[in-house]
């Protein structure tokens, strides 16, 4: 008997092929029951406390210390007395060790990191494994690369430490931010108060063990928690040489008001509106995973998301059949399974703004599609969206939504399309795809964003300064850029 002639075994094929629950043990992170405010290497208790939560199950996590202006003030003095104890005259060959030493920590240690980031923020186990940590130690390793050579990166022109750095992150990468803020302010000689969003203040504060674990010398990194208050608090201390700041737009302006006059410096990295542009010669595939990961990573908590998709006219039709076809085999579910793609939503401020924004789309006249999906009963959850017939006017069109939320509009030119994605008065990143190179270079010199990917969404390296135009804010964080916010030059 032949091969061919051998008679075929039955096999039971099953009828559903779901995936099994893969979820991540969360043994590995140990969370204390109350946290105070790291100064001076020294844990401080705090007055007043309030909860963090899991999103994922409202599940309450650890009481975290609402700073007060004196808890700011006294962080803001030990970053004082560290930088003038040696910190900002100590060679950078030097600096540059702690740096290293943090990288391999943050490496060693990254799956406890991962877990607690998904736990306490509700993105996927898979992106902060594979994303949020790599980056994060990536940054410090990049930046310990140049505390040595600044006067190389800045020749003839003196480089020294700004100071005190005062620096307030947002919740949708509370590790990786932190990263973006601490690694080149130290790089350059400065030392940090740093003050993590109120939703997800738990992997700065395990941060603060990496910090011991370094050796890094007390009060060089502070870290002081709290709502916006703390942070307000930090942007009044007159101590402070420079503050850093990522989140809001609206909260952004009010800093730039109350700095105005000062002369301390300032950088902010704001909000986004990216349009993601797909011309028809485009692969379309690739373009639909471009488009999947621009708007649905992290669940659409990204300044920078794609959440403006605009389509050339003529492949419209068979690139949303792709794109709601690929929509239904996206898995939202629990942050901690290695199987989920989409995550829970970050707080329920954020549910209730995300609902409020899809409800005006439908109000307006788009047209809405969600894939089917069971959401979780408990925790705070929302089904990726896509709306189609939207006008440029609508608000889905217009304002940051910062959520799993896209809106496709269409366009017949690239002269049109440019126009369009232009429209907006945010400029930090956007995306073209097309297999023509002279049309990706004729687009990125046009449109208004700090960051144009070709082809690719959402990739970042250390080495790629990013940050945006408009209302996106000014000053770059990453690469060579990156460090001039922390230095002033002797010209
Ligand atoms: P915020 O801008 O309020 O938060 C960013 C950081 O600033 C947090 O640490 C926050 O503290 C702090 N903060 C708040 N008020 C002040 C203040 N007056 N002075 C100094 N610091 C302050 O963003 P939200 O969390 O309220 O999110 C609102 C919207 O902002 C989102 O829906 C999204 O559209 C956008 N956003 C954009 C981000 C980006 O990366 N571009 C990041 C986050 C949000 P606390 O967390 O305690 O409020």
């Amino acid at each position: 008997m032949t091969e061919i002639d051998k008679p075929q075994r039955e096999v039971d094929v099953p009828a559903d092929w779901t995936y099994a629950s893969a979820p991540e043990s969360r043994d590995i992170v140990h969370i204390r029951d109350r946290y105070g405010y790291y100064v001076g290497g020294e844990w401080l208790e705090p007055a007043e406390t309030y909860e963090t939560i899991a999103p994922r199950d409202e599940e309450p996590l650890a009481a975290v210390g609402q700073a007060t202006t004196e808890d700011v003030r006294r962080a803001v003095a030990a970053a004082r007395t560290a930088y003038a104890d040696g910190w900002s005259s100590l060679p950078g060959s030097e600096r540059a060790k702690y740096l290293f030493r943090i990288a391999r920590i943050l490496q060693e240690r990254a799956r406890e990191f991962a877990v607690l980031e998904s736990l306490n923020g509700g993105k996927p186990i898979k992106e902060s494994r594979d994303v949020d940590l790599p980056l994060a130690a990536a940054h410090f390793f990049y930046y310990a690369g140049w505390a040595d050579k600044l006067e190389y990166a800045f020749p003839n022109r003196r480089p020294r430490p700004v100071g005190v750095a005062g620096q307030i992150i947002p919740w949708n990468f509370p590790l990786l931010m932190l990263a973006w803020k601490v690694a080149p302010a130290l790089a350059c000689g400065n030392t940090v108060v740093l003050k993590p969003a109120e939703t997800t203040p738990l992997t700065a504060l395990l941060f603060c063990d990496v910090l011991r674990q370094a050796e890094l010398p007390d009060g060089v990194v502070n870290i002081v928690t709290g709502d916006g208050r703390t942070g307000a608090a930090l942007v009044e201390s007159e101590d402070v040489d420079k503050i850093a700041f990522t989140g809001s737009t609206e909260v952004g302006k009010e800093i730039q008001r109350r700095l105005a006059g000062t002369g301390k410096r300032l950088t902010l990295e704001l909000g986004g509106k990216a349009a993601n542009i797909v011309f028809d010669d485009a692969a379309l595939d690739q373009a639909v995973e471009g488009i999947v990961n621009g708007i649905y990573f992290n669940q659409g908590h990204v300044c920078c998301a794609g959440s403006r998709l605009f389509v050339q006219e003529s492949i419209y039709e068979p690139l949303v059949a792709k794109l709601e076809r690929r929509l239904t085999t996206l898995r939202v579910g629990d942050p901690l399974d290695k199987n989920s793609d989409v995550g829970a939503i970050n707080s329920a401020a954020q549910l209730e703004k995300i609902r409020e924004l899809v409800a005006s789309g439908v109000e307006e006249g788009a047209e809405i599609y969600q894939p089917p999906c069971v959401l979780p009963e408990k925790g705070y959850w929302f089904a990726p969206t896509v709306f189609t017939n939207v006008a440029q006017s609508y608000r889905i069109a217009q304002e940051e939504i910062f959520g799993p939320v896209l809106s496709v509009l269409t366009f017949r030119t690239p002269e049109e399309a440019l126009e369009k994605a232009n429209n907006t008065p945010y400029g930090l990143s956007a995306g073209v795809w097309t297999e023509k190179g002279s049309r990706i270079l004729w687009m990125t010199q046009r449109l208004r964003a700090g960051v144009v990917w070709a082809n690719t969404f959402n990739r970042f390296d250390p080495a790629s300064p990013f940050g945006g135009y408009k209302e996106s804010g000014f000053g770059r964080e990453g690469g060579r850029h990156g460090l001039e916010p922390y230095l002033e030059f002797e010209e």
